[in-house]
């Protein structure tokens, strides 16, 4: 499939606006968040942002490598900008994220009209990278990812801090991972796992509500182990999370995605206690089944994360949690597919990211036998119905029940309707101003389906949402 954005290219290539860029994101929230980064970087050296891909000087791809289908998506798209290249010479394309981190030496191949490879360690460089093509018109690269064997790391990529406003906004906390997944390419695309200094995070979250932002989304591929190998000593990821609660202008915090095992009483109680911490946990599973959780290196077993479920509900009776789950990892048996089922029936996610197995090369599991891609095609499409079905039904459930929401603004698909999401991450439509946008409101459902609730406007609070701390 061609990109849209080129699909009306025809036989004539356009020629660019000098000085403007256009970023292509696939992929993940961390990538969302780069995204903005290079973007900001940019517009530091005097970049605007360009109406469409054709009109852009500056191109980047920001690439994902958690599946296969996002890469080969990256691929085509490279392969139908070399005639923008051959155009217009003073284009410059950059390739950036986990692929360009994995498959550098292939992209340079494979697409030899790509100007950089910018992997994942310092996205801080693309205006250098981008300047040095402009003057040289040779090849550039930056790959380095920081070493880390137990050391405190101080190499994290610099940030721009001058963020544009927005009501909520991702801030990352950690970058990479220590864990391993037998199915996951994170740690070689991103390097082993490495804390932000607190006063960096706080400093970004200051100078971000001072701008109007009132929710931050923490960032981290396990963040819950945040906060270990810090020149300042090790900081509990519950204590910074009482930390930016006491941030004047913020009123919420939700943090993505923790791990399991470093699911700890400390964060539980924060959750319960903390006003401004949100009471919606993603908390992936990955499968049922604990020989396949074996096979897959997560370390702990179905009735540890039955166990932190039943304390996390026991602590804050409404909390949402949602989860991710796999099926069709290699040497996953009919009968372990099924106790993914049960166990998914049992614990009655509020939500679920869902996928099939995809092998990644350079991953432990990409090696094994796999299952037939029809049997895992048949397995993914009886869990997603399955839990479909769950969430509809809890959604219904939830009928009558007044919920908290940031009001983000007009319904994309249905502007007559404005938008929001409450504490528990359920997403509610009700009728209202837009003058509300930016509000904290109480909504009242009348109406439970897939994706959330719909309700009636029942009260707009007054004050901002205080912490005890
Ligand atoms: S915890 Fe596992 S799945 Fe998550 S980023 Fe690390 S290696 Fe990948």
């Amino acid at each position: 499939m061609p990109s849209p954005s080129l699909v009306h290219l025809g036989a004539t290539v356009p020629s660019f606006q000098p000085n403007t860029y256009f970023i292509q994101t696939w992929g993940c929230q961390m990538n969302e968040e780069d995204s903005e980064q290079l973007a900001l970087g940019l517009e530091s050296i005097g970049f605007r942002p360009a109406s469409s891909l054709r009109e852009a000087q500056v191109i980047l791809l920001n690439t994902c490598s958690v599946r296969r289908k996002p890469e080969e998506k990256a691929f085509s798209l490279l392969g139908e900008l070399a005639p923008l290249k051959r155009a217009n010479p003073d284009r410059v394309i950059g390739v950036c994220g986990c692929m360009a981190q994995a498959r550098a030496e292939e992209i340079r191949r494979r697409a030899p009209h790509v100007d950089f490879v910018l992997g994942t360690g310092h996205v801080d460089e693309a205006p250098a990278l981008v300047e040095q093509v402009l003057q040289d018109r040779r090849f550039a690269t930056s790959l380095a990812l920081p070493e880390r064997k137990g050391a405190i790391v101080t190499d994290l990529p610099g940030r721009f801090l001058d963020r544009k406003p927005k009501l909520k906004a991702f801030v990352p906390i950690q970058y990479g991972c220590d864990k391993f997944c037998t199915f996951c390419i994170v740690p070689i695309t991103r390097g082993r796992e490495r804390s932000r200094p607190t006063r960096d995070i706080l400093e970004e979250v200051r100078r971000l509500a001072e701008a109007g932002t009132r929710e931050v989304t923490l960032l981290g591929q396990t963040v819950n182990s945040y906060g270990k190998n810090l020149e300042e000593g090790r900081v509990p990821f519950s204590e910074l999370l009482w930390r930016i609660a006491e941030v004047p202008g913020i009123d919420r915090i939700r943090f993505t995605s923790p791990y399991p095992t470093d699911f700890k009483e400390d964060l539980i109680a924060t959750i319960r206690d903390c006003p401004k911490v949100m009471e919606h946990v993603h908390l992936p599973l990955q499968s049922g089944d604990d020989q396949v959780l074996k096979a897959m290196r997560r370390l702990y077993t179905v009735e540890r994360f039955r166990e932190i479920v039943g304390q996390l509900r026991a602590a804050v009776p409404t909390i949402g949690i949602t989860t991710d789950l796999i099926v069709g990892f290699p040497g996953e048996t009919e009968e372990q597919f099924e106790g993914t089922l049960r166990v998914v029936e049992e614990l009655q996610f509020d939500g679920a990211f869902m996928f099939l197995y995809s092998p990644r090369p350079g991953t432990k599991a990409a090696d094994k036998e796999q299952v037939p891609i029809q049997v895992r095609r048949r397995r993914i499409r009886e869990l997603v119905s399955l839990q479909n079905e769950i969430s509809v039904r809890k959604n219904e459930a939830a009928v009558g029940r007044v919920f908290e929401v940031l009001v983000e603004g007009p319904s994309p698909k249905n502007p007559s309707m404005l938008q929001g999401f409450s504490r528990e991450n359920k997403m509610v439509h009700f009728q209202g101003e837009g003058s509300l946008t930016g509000a904290i409101v109480q909504v009242e459902a009348t109406r439970g389906h897939l994706w959330g609730v719909a309700g009636r406007l029942a009260s707009v609070a007054k004050d901002r949402v205080t912490c005890p701390a």
